[in-house]
This record gives C-alpha cells, structure tokens and sequence, in this order.
C-alpha cells in the first residue's frame, strides 16, 4: 500500500470540521497562494530547512527536514488514542495540506480505514484535481471543506498560481453530488474583498445550491506564517497587507448571511 508524505499531524485542532479532531497536512500543493500560510507545505517532496533558534541572547541555525511518510496503518494508530474525544465531541479526522488530492491512492485508502474504524472524515481541498480523483473519495468522505479563493479566472491565476475554472467545475459537481460541504472563503483584503467580488460571490453560492453547502467560513487573512517565508528564503507578497477588521470580518458575516446558509468567522 502506498505511503502518503505528510509534514504535521495536529490533535486536538477545533477549526477544522465538527468536533475535536487530528488534522493531518499531507505536503504537496499544485497551487501557491500569496497569502498561504503554510508555504512548508507546498513543495511535493521532503524538504530540508534551517530552523533557527534562540537560547538566550544567542541564535543558532540547525537544519530541520519537513515532510515524513506515513502508511495507512501508522495513520491508524494515532487515531486509535483519539477515539474517546471523537466519540465525546462529534469529532473525527481532517485531512488538509498542501492539498491532499495531490495523493489520490493514499488518500482514498486513508479514508477507507477511518471509515473502517467508525472516524468521521473530512477533506479540506482548493479543489483542483481531476474529478475522478474527487469522484473516487465520494463515499469515504462525510464532509467536504471546499475553498472558494476568487471567481475571476485571472485574478484566482494572479494569486494563486493557476486558474479557476476546474475548480468550480469540481464545486458544482460535488454540490451535486448531494456531499455535505462547508465553504471557506479566506477574506484577503485588497485581492479578493472588493465590492463587485463580495456580490458575485454571494450571488454564486445562493445559486449553487444552498441544500448541501451547510457553512460558509469565513477566514480572515493573518500574517502569522509570514517568519517561514523568511526562514525559507521565499518572498512573502502580503508584508503590506493588514488583517480585516473585526469589525469587517462581522459586515461581512452579515452580507453572506442573506444567503440563507450558516456562516462563521473562522474555520
Ligand atoms: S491552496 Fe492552501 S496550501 Fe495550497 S498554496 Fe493555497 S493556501 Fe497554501
């Protein structure tokens, strides 16, 4: 069975699905959005970084690797110790990234066996894969968490590195699918919360077929990433970039409410 390269497991994470859950980032990502804040996670293959340090006054750099395969069965073994609070809490398991459909085989037997062992599962993905690949986790997946990043082709190819267009295809056919979805909307200000933007954005979802989308996230840009930019000597785009407002961020709440589906600030 093949191996899946995964650069953190995360327990006990609250933003990502019902319940208490582990996240597991699978590393790997065909996208690369300015505002990404997990940049260690893009490249497709172990990597090596110099982590630096700091012991008092003193900064030392050492070199950290990023990225481990995992098999299905190791995967297993630390859901296993989490069953209690996926029992007590609704939770389950989360697999994010990088974008987790860039390993399909891994994935799809991953989430086989948590279904084997009774875990809820989640997928959180930017949605651009083949569809067969999407097609093929349909039934081993509970909840989609599908990012929604801009509807205008050009500008989604400005800012993340590639186009839109399989993307919303995929959307729609997973809506029509009947799978239930929550949608995230990472509010980049600037890039994507512009007037002309919010309206076709909120006019698109409406008109997806609200019945399956049982959330829209709404998640506000921070520059909390922004030292592993530094660290692994990539630019960072967003250093001019502030975080919306809280009182922005509840604007918006409201405007996307008017759809009629539930909407958090937050994951
Ligand atoms: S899709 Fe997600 S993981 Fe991939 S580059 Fe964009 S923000 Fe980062």
């Amino acid at each position: 069975m093949k191996k899946g390269l995964i650069f953190s497991i995360k327990r006990y994470s609250v933003h990502d699905g019902p319940g208490i859950r582990v996240t597991v980032f699978m590393k790997g990502c065909p996208l690369s959005c300015w505002w990404c804040h997990n940049p260690e996670g893009i490249a497709p293959g172990v990597e090596s970084l110099l982590e630096t340090r700091k012991v008092g006054d003193l900064e030392f750099s050492e070199p950290a690797v990023v990225g481990k395969y995992y098999s299905v069965g190791e995967i297993l073994e630390i859901l296993k110790k989490e069953l209690v609070f996926f029992r007590q809490s609704g939770g389950g398991v989360t697999f994010s990234g990088g974008e987790p459909l860039l390993q399909p085989e891994f994935l799809k037997d991953a989430l086989m066996a948590c279904k084997d062992l009774g875990v809820h599962t989640a997928v959180d993905t930017s949605g651009f894969c083949p569809w067969p690949d999407l097609e093929k986790i349909l039934p081993y997946t509970d909840l989609f968490l599908f990012d929604i990043k801009h509807l205008s082709d050009t500008r989604h190819l400005e800012h993340t590195g590639v186009g839109n267009g399989s993307i919303l295809q995929n959307f729609r056919m997973l809506i029509q699918s009947g799978k239930e979805t929550m949608v995230r909307f990472p509010v980049i200000p600037g890039i994507n919360d512009d007037q002309d933007h919010l309206m076709r954005l909120r006019e698109f979802l409406a008109g997806t077929g609200k019945g399956n989308i049982t959330r829209i996230s709404l998640l506000p840009f921070h520059k909390t990433g922004s030292s592993k930019y530094r660290k692994m000597g990539l630019p960072y785009r967003m250093e001019d970039t502030e975080p919306p407002s809280a009182e922005k961020m509840k604007e918006l709440k409201a405007f996307f409410s008017e759809t009629g589906i539930k909407v958090k600030i937050g994951g």
